[in-house]
């Protein structure tokens, strides 16, 4: 992903400042969240791959539970350090798909314009982890910002721009309001689309301003929650996102499979109930990609069916999202509840069809 990151710059003038976080292995340790004894492997992780936690987050950790789904998600562990052959730093091939600098062209009626590489937590199992991150080019730089505009101007099948990154919503108002009013300017844009985790690990940077520059551009915003456990849709995110959905601004869901997480049906169940009851429509749950040092998160695609058949037949439609496969390789995203997925052999390895009609191997080695 390193190329994907050319024309970026620090530029801390771009985001809000962070409220008190935990960054280092020496921070953890301090907060009771790991061992003095694993203060190396942490650091060692943590050269690696970046550490945040929100104040919000540690305090939704249970230091009671050695298993707690809230810890197992931003707490970095030794189990980090192991890389699998088939995991890789661009899991689902943005770069072949990016004709300029922060801009990811796979689908014709929409891109992913991806202005920063900066969040407020570093989730464990993040399929950009390779990427996101603190550092000199954390942030698309004017020329780059330009010439990603002048794209998005330039293809008018484009429908819909979906903000990503790292988190959106972890810019200044300023910018983010500069980011929204050049694309209104693009009669052919009719969607805007912001994925963001921050409702839930820092929802006080959901403010009736923010709520105000979103609206003022004029074009249709969706926002997309990232939460993957009940807990986390606290009485204070609940309240954040009902400041979106007050405003006519709906909101989405998604997910990601996670062992040791949400891998059982209870947990889902409790998860997709409480996002329709914040008025947030479930919309993906996600097979975890194939990321560097993640394969203790991943659950097998045939457990997760599974569970989804299992939710089938307890739930309500309106609680039921799709579960979904990004193939490895750019090829695309496709759901595998049923049809798209083929068991080649006895261990593990399928062939799938992309959403053109081709036939693709997925063989993570579990
Ligand atoms: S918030 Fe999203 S982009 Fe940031 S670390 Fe988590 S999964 Fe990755």
């Amino acid at each position: 992903m390193d190329a994907s990151r050319t024309g970026r710059k620090h530029a801390v003038t771009n985001s809000m400042p962070l409220r008190k976080a935990l960054h280092t292995a020496d921070d953890l340790i301090a907060a009771g969240l790991i061992d003095r004894c694993d203060r190396a492997a942490i650091e060692s992780v943590g050269a690696t791959y970046a550490i945040a936690l929100t104040d919000t987050v540690v305090r939704l950790i249970d230091r009671d539970d050695s298993e707690d789904p809230i810890a197992r998600q931003f707490v970095p562990s030794r189990a980090e350090r192991e890389t699998r052959p088939e995991e890789r730093d661009d899991p689902i091939g943005d770069a072949a798909f990016s004709p300029v600098d922060g801009i990811v062209h796979r689908y014709s009626d929409r891109v992913l314009l991806k202005l920063l590489h900066v969040c407020p937590v570093y989730c464990r199992f993040c399929f950009r982890r390779a990427s996101v991150g603190p550092g000199s080019e954390a942030y698309l730089n004017d020329a780059a910002l330009e010439a990603a505009f002048a794209y998005i101007a330039a293809k008018r099948e484009i429908w819909e721009v979906i903000l990503t990154g790292g988190d959106p919503l972890t810019l200044s108002q300023r910018r983010l309001e500069d980011v929204a009013r050049r694309l209104a300017a693009i009669d052919h844009v009719k969607i805007l689309r912001i994925h963001t985790r921050i409702p839930c690990v820092d929802p006080a940077r959901i403010t009736p301003d923010l709520i105000s520059l979103l609206r003022a551009c004029g074009k249709t915003v969706y926002v997309a929650l990232h939460a993957n456990h009940p807990r986390e849709l606290t009485a204070e995110a609940r309240a954040a996102c009902a400041l979106f959905i007050d405003a006519g601004i709906p909101m989405l869901s998604q997910s990601v499979l996670l062992r040791g997480v949400n891998d059982n049906a209870l947990t889902l169940a409790a998860l997709f109930r409480a996002f329709v009851e914040c008025r947030i429509k479930p919309y993906y749950l996600h097979q975890l990609d194939l990321a560097p040092g993640t394969s203790h998160f991943r659950v097998p695609i045939a457990e997760g069916q599974a569970l989804i058949r299992d939710l089938q037949g307890r739930m309500s439609g309106l609680c039921l999202p799709r579960y979904m496969l990004d193939i490895p390789g750019g090829h695309g995203k496709i759901p595998v509840e049923l049809g798209y997925l083929t068991a080649r052999t006895m261990d593990g390895a399928y062939d799938v069809m992309d959403h053109r009609g081709r036939i693709h191997a997925y063989e993570p080695d579990l």
